[in-house]
């Protein structure tokens, strides 16, 4: 699809200086003029920061990005919105402290554990910090466990023996999964894990001005939708929502593709976003997401939006670098 064509629809574009295809200033020249909303890169998913940060580690080359695109953005009546990868961080992902570890014991690179309060209140200064800029909302990206075999860490562990009185330390998710009982509380755990991740943040950012925090809610037809979000990513929408009474969904972000509209499988879909609709007269509002849409998504897009009353739709034109890693991950694939 042409970022023209994206543009005129007032979608919004992530901007992340390493995946744009021209240098921002040749970028602004050309399509300035069509902008509505940007939604521009803060904190990248290699866990540095694009501003000068004092909590997270700055970018050596695109340490001004945000506050200079976001200025200049601001001054041309363009909207901006700063994006946070959250868990997906390959600076902190590094720390044996921090970084996620599968059931069995394999530590993986590249990806934080949400269980770790010391985690919350990081995410929460440096979603703090772009808050202080002129911004309109904050995004919170990937706020959720890879898949169902995380995260086995040993804080994790700890936490889970200490509830439940398990005295094997070195359990797995085989182990967690005899017991019907102690499977839920464990899909209980993570999903608190999340929601605390997300509370830290909405208060942090409260507390430096009241802009929108809109965590984000993945939609995945793959996984099976709602059912295994809550399973698999530790997303509970209802709770997250509770959060900030904003929310970005993510639609098919794994899988790529967008039923047409006179589907049966468009009719599932929203089926499922009919809560959302109802939601959002009682002040919910929601922003949708995707990943390299095609022209044949458009009237897809742009129906759900209306059904919705979505105040935003935010695309991302170029695939985020380790963009098949993390679909395998998020798939679980088996890599
Ligand atoms: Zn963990």
């Amino acid at each position: 699809m042409e970022t023209r064509d994206i543009l005129v629809r007032g979608f919004g574009l992530i901007l992340d200086p390493l995946t744009m295809p021209m240098p921002i200033d040749e970028f602004l020249g050309k399509y300035g003029g069509y902008i509505d909303t940007l939604a521009i890169v803060a904190k990248s998913p290699e866990g540095v920061a694009y501003y000068p940060s004092n909590s997270a580690p700055r970018h050596a080359s695109y340490e001004g990005f945000f506050p200079v695109v976001s200025s200049i953005a601001n001054d041309i009546g363009i909207k901006v919105y700063g994006v946070i990868y959250s868990n997906v961080d390959r600076f902190l992902g590094k720390d044996p402290n921090f970084r996620i570890v599968k059931s069995g014991g394999i530590p993986v690179d590249g990806y934080v554990c949400p269980g770790q309060e010391t985690y919350w209140q990081y995410l929460g200064s440096v979603a703090q910090e772009v808050a202080s800029y002129d911004v309109e909302g904050i995004i919170l990206k990937d706020i959720a466990y890879p898949h169902e075999e995380y995260c086995f860490c040993d804080t994790c562990r700890h936490n889970f023996a200490m509830e439940t009185n398990i005295t094997d330390r070195d359990f797995g998710l085989d182990y967690v999964k005899r017991s019907k009982i102690l499977y839920e509380r464990w899909l209980k755990m993570r999903v608190s894990n999340i929601e605390q991740l997300v509370r830290t943040v909405v208060r942090a950012v409260h507390s430096e001005r009241n802009v929108k925090v809109l965590p984000e809610i993945i939609v995945e037809k793959e996984i099976g939708y709602f059912d295994g979000a809550f399973i698999h990513y530790g997303e509970d929408y209802a709770r997250l929502i509770e959060t900030s009474n904003q929310i970005m969904l993510s639609l098919n972000p794994w899988s790529q593709q967008l039923p047409n509209r006179d589907s049966d499988e468009y009719e599932e879909l929203v089926n499922l976003l009919t809560p959302f609709r109802e939601l959002s007269s009682k002040g919910l509002n929601t922003s949708l997401f995707v990943v390299k849409p095609n022209d044949s998504m458009l009237e897809s897009i742009e129906s759900l939006k209306s059904f919705l009353g979505s105040e935003n739709v935010f695309v991302q034109e170029e695939l985020p670098q380790n963009y098949l890693e993390l679909r395998s991950k998020f798939l679980g694939l088996g890599v």
